[in-house]
């Protein structure tokens, strides 16, 4: 199972991701995360990401690419894996595409998990004060919001096109979230 979860920040991406990944029995790779490891180990990887995420922009496509292509052709990305915040631009769609046509595969699934936009800044205003993020300022949260309209936004679109998405409402419980991506997962047909 190839997949990709798509929402605005604050959607509950990562929260479901693993869970989903778990299920299928596939990795679950949020670029955010592996961003924030880096930036936190303080390797070369992490100095290039570090201002563009505090600032709430998106890291230059080559060194994002870079990086997943590497982190899925890891053994364990073989049955498959689960991408959390990747793509994030039209370049990044295309690069995916060559990642995964390599394999011989397809992506079966594009989820896009759909929510209130005033529920989100509550929900990232909060998880700034458990989590420490030094990117959930307000000023920084508006900015994720307006570059994900810009630029992710219409990535949807694309994937409209070929038939593989999947919008679930992202209101409400997380387990009730969880249910409603399987239902609509299970169906699908794996390349
Ligand atoms: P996230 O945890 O997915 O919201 O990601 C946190 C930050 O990491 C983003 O605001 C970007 O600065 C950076 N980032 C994560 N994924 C990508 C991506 N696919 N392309 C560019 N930047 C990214």
């Amino acid at each position: 199972m190839r997949l990709i979860l798509m929402g605005p920040p604050g959607a509950g991406k990562g929260t479901q991701a693993k869970v989903v990944a778990d299920h299928f029995g596939i990795p679950a790779i949020s670029t955010g995360d592996i961003f924030r490891a880096n930036v936190s180990q303080g390797t070369p990887l992490g100095k290039k990401a570090q201002e563009y995420m505090d600032a709430g922009e998106y890291v230059p496509d080559e060194v994002t690419n870079l990086m997943v292509r590497a982190r899925i052709d890891e053994p364990d990305a073989d049955p498959g894996f689960l991408l959390d915040g990747y793509p994030r631009t039209l370049a990044q769609v295309e690069e995916l595409d060559g990642m995964i046509r390599h394999t011989g595969h397809e992506l079966d699934a594009a989820v896009v998990l759909t929510v209130d936009p005033d529920e989100i800044v509550a929900r990232l205003v909060q998880r700034a004060e458990v989590e420490g993020r030094t990117d959930d300022t307000e000023e920084v949260v508006r900015r994720r919001q307006e570059v994900y309209v810009e630029q992710t936004e219409p990535l949807i679109e694309v994937y409209r096109r070929r038939g593989i998405v999947h919008e679930i409402d992202g209101m409400g419980a997380v387990e009730e979230v969880t249910k409603r991506i399987f239902c609509a997962l299970d169906v699908v047909p794996q390349s």
